[in-house]
């Protein structure tokens, strides 16, 4: 495969953590500390409530700001939902899609991630998608299998112009919020995989230029062996991204 430079993007998921004040108190500390960081992408992922705090806060700043989750249709009777558009003009650039919190606990699905995906595209939102197996599946073999078919399930309808602009992350669900991460070997290996399937589906050029992050325990004492793996493009962080030394140290995962 060619080796095409791939510029790393390192993410943050705030989950269900932080009120506007904590947000920003948090864009305070954080953008000075990553003022001269320009060898990354840096995105960040409130919740809804904090979206509107986060986007004025980093405002003039290279931090991108996502939303954790949409609905498929851009406007409707869906209670309790927000829409592609509506993250748009909160000022959202990117948002999660398939996060394995959102398929174990709250119904999605390989067919949701999909319909979720056309509406991020259509509204021109960056999606960053969560595929990962998790630990009965690792310890069964099986998790080639979970990747093909979340891969597919997730990609099928869509043109190689269409992938293009996807973030892929691989999250193994054994490692979420576990403190156990992949090593950077095994990690690597599963982004072989993945970029394998992109190469199948939407060919040699698109499966290079694919950005894929590692997400599961990433911390400042481990960024910068995972880095270290020319497979892994940049890491999606749940936990250590909610502190602003935390995050920037991932960030500058370089100077570790
Ligand atoms: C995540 O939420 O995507 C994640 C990887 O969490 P953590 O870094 O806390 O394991």
């Amino acid at each position: 495969m060619p080796a095409t430079p791939r510029r790393p993007v390192i993410a943050g998921n705030w989950k269900m953590f932080k009120t506007q004040a904590d947000t920003r108190s948090f864009f305070a500390a954080f953008l000075p500390l990553v003022a001269a960081a320009d060898h990354c992408e840096i995105v960040i992922a409130p919740p809804f409530t904090a979206l509107a705090a986060a986007v004025d806060a980093a405002r003039g700043s290279r931090v991108a700001i996502a939303a954790q989750n949409l609905h498929w249709e851009p406007q409707g009777a869906f209670t309790g939902e927000i829409a592609a558009p509506m993250l748009v003009e909160a000022g959202c650039r990117a948002v999660l899609i398939g996060h394995s919190e959102r398929r174990q606990f709250f119904g999605e699905t390989d067919a949701t991630v999909a319909q979720k995906l056309a509406a991020a595209l259509a509204a021109g939102l960056q999606p960053i998608v969560c595929v990962g197996e998790s630990l009965e599946a690792r310890e069964q073999g099986r998790t080639d299998e979970i990747l093909r078919s979340q891969f597919a399930g997730a990609f099928a309808a869509l043109t190689a112009r269409e992938f293009s602009p996807i973030l892929l992350a691989y999250e193994p669900v054994w490692a979420i919020g576990t403190g156990r991460t992949a090593t950077p070997q095994l990690a690597a290996e599963a982004h072989r995989f993945l970029r394998a399937q992109a190469e199948s589906r939407f060919g040699r050029e698109a499966a290079a230029a694919l950005r894929i992050l590692y997400g599961g325990s990433v911390k400042p004492g481990n960024i910068s062996g995972l880095m270290a793996e020319e497979e892994i493009d940049g890491a999606l962080v749940g936990g250590a991204s909610l502190d602003p030394a935390s995050f920037a140290a991932i960030v500058k995962y370089r100077e570790g």
